[in-house]
């Protein structure tokens, strides 16, 4: 986790990841009779973040890649924390990404009563018991990784004692947390999870699948690895904390399978981005605790938040090609993400004209009641995108950081005396200022330059700076949300104590008053990504109403992933 991975992830000659090559080896190996199926095996607890969105592109894109399947499951082994709410989302967001299951729709609850039978089994065959201890007691007695565990004294029940309270277990005889099933293996084994592993425990809350059938529930190690048997997965790829739980992964597969077909666990980093976190628990925290406002803020790393914030599919998926699948724990610049919607919505986004924060420029020797109408590119990256018509007049909207009264010497914006371009119009000179009581600016006043009209003979002349405007008779109010990083420091996910500390407190501004120009004002919608010149990338909001425009800033121009490079 200390690491920070500066470069992109190497693969080989091929362009296929480690875990693609060992698919890859398998495949040629003809295992499994040549086949591919992998799975995608979200729990409905929450809502998807950028990190699953690394896990289900490596299990749908391999899927791809090699002409296999990829399955979606849910996991959903515990009723106490999950909801249909999620499992709508989940499918919405993975859709969004651009992949879906086809008719490959499962559900880990499916297997209740196939797993149920083989615990009896093996009860039956005195590989699994009844304990009737305390959690706090079977933890105290798992020993260490350097001391061997102490048996339970429920260990060696005879099997048909097993057999009747594992029933009665189900049949909501006892309460929770009053005896589980483990599988009886190895109390000394130099893995942990191989000391007795619980199989089942005992849940009252009704499943919002299966009702009350089921009073008892699966373990994750004991449900994982057999519902990816039941479903002929052939490769279940998942992050590197299931490392020390393979062994007990392919131990209960081995009850299952056979040499034709046997699935097989493959681990890569997860994937941790700075100045978020990415633990499901506290972004759960963040939402219930009212401190963003809900799983789709834009500040949330979750697919429904990068999605309102501006962030494109191709983005999300360009990042998570950069980065890589490694076998190393690692933390991923932020800036690096921003690079990649950067580099997309230059070739994609409309340029429009929009003022954040303006103040008003007179132009003095422009008649009033003249209009012109100035031509503007809708992307210069792709001339086919055409141009936009854009009308001007006497009074304008520029930025207010844009004028300085008394510059320092390398302000090339306007600023007393001084001549700047307005963008696809003229060149204008500023003559004077007028203040209020507070001394704050009202007006900017200039003269134009009428032989210096864009794309018109004279229009050579240079000066160094150009703005960009918005006429103020035809200019629309909108609010525009402009964005912080959540945290305020790197890595808040490795913190020690209350992560919401360290929640920055201006990650979030809202202006009202923005001037936006009127041929965007006549095709605002929501999720339509724009260029503000010189500003930045935005997104139309949901919020957004006919009356009422709502941007979210994506990011500024700037690329800030070099600077963090060197960091
Ligand atoms: P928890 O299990 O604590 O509820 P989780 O984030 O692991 O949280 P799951 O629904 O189990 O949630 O995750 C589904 C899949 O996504 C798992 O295979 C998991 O390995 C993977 N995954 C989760 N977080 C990340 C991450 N940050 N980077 C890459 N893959 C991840
Ligand atoms: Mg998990």
């Amino acid at each position: 986790m200390e690491e920070i991975i500066k470069e992109e992830e190497s693969v080989n000659e091929s362009g296929l990841n480690f875990v693609e090559q060992e698919i890859a080896a398998d495949l040629a190996a003809g295992k499994n009779g040549g086949r591919l199926n992998t799975r995608f095996p979200p729990e409905p607890n929450g809502y998807l973040h950028i990190g699953h969105a690394k896990a289900f592109i490596m299990d749908f894109g391999a899927a791809e890649k090699f002409g296999g399947t990829c399955n979606l499951r849910f996991d959903d082994t515990n009723p106490q924390k999950e909801d249909m709410e999620y499992v709508n989302a989940i499918m919405e967001d993975i859709h969004w990404l651009g992949y879906d299951w086809g008719d490959r729709l499962y559900y880990a609850s499916d297997y209740f009563p196939r797993l149920y039978d083989l615990a009896v089994r093996l009860i039956k065959e005195g590989k699994a018991y009844v304990d009737e201890q305390s959690s706090e007691e079977i933890a105290r007695q798992k020993g260490t990784p350097t001391q061997p565990g102490t048996a339970s004294p429920y260990r060696d029940r005879p099997i048909e004692e097993n057999l009747d309270l594992f029933e009665r277990m189900n049949k909501g005889e006892f309460d929770e947390g009053s005896m589980v099933l483990r599988a009886k293996i190895d109390m000394a084994s130099d893995n942990m999870h191989f000391r007795d592993p619980i199989m089942y425990r005992i849940i009252k809350t009704p499943h919002w699948r299966t009702g009350e059938t089921w009073k008892v529930y699966p373990m994750y190690d004991f449900a994982h690895g057999q519902s990816d048997y039941f479903e002929g997965v052939t490769h279940s790829i998942c992050t590197l904390e299931f490392v020390p739980h393979r062994p007990l992964y392919e131990h209960f597969v081995k009850e299952l399978a056979d040499e034709t077909y046997c699935p097989r666990q493959i681990e890569f980093n997860r994937l941790n981005l700075t100045y978020t976190v990415m633990s499901k628990r506290k972004l759960l925290q963040l939402v219930k605790e009212g401190l963003v406002n809900g799983w789709d803020d834009p500040r949330m790393p979750t697919l429904k938040g990068l999605r309102r914030r501006g962030y494109t599919p191709s983005s999300i998926k360009d990042f998570v090609n950069r980065i890589g699948y490694t076998r190393y724990e690692a933390l991923n610049h932020i800036e690096l993400l921003e690079h990649s919607v950067r580099e997309d919505l230059n070739k994609t986004a409309t340029r429009v004209s929009v003022i954040q924060n303006p103040v008003k420029l007179i132009l003095d020797n422009y008649p009033e009641d003249k209009t012109e109408t100035m031509v503007m590119d809708n992307n210069p990256e792709n001339p086919a995108e055409g141009t936009h018509e854009m009308p001007f007049s006497r009074e304008l909207w520029i930025e207010r950081e844009d004028f300085m009264e008394n510059p320092p010497k390398k302000f090339f914006r306007l600023s007393p005396d001084k001549e700047v371009r307005l963008k696809g119009a003229y060149i204008i000179k500023c003559t004077g200022v007028v203040k209020d009581e507070n001394g704050e600016i009202t007006e900017i006043h200039a003269t134009y330059d009428p032989d210096t009209r864009s794309g018109l003979p004279g229009a050579d002349r240079k000066v160094k700076g150009t703005l960009h405007w918005v006429s103020v008779p035809t200019a629309t109010d909108a609010e525009i949300r402009d964005y912080d990083r959540l945290f305020s420091i790197e890595n808040p996910g490795a913190f020690d104590g209350d992560f919401r500390e360290l929640i920055n407190p201006d990650s979030l501004k809202v202006r009202h008053n923005a001037k936006i120009e009127p041929w965007l004002a006549g095709r605002i919608q929501a999720g339509d990504h724009y260029q503000f010149q010189r500003l930045g990338y935005y997104v139309v909001d949901p919020d957004t109403t006919p009356e009422h425009p709502v941007f979210n800033k994506t990011v500024g121009l700037k690329d800030s992933w070099a600077k963090a490079m060197k960091k």
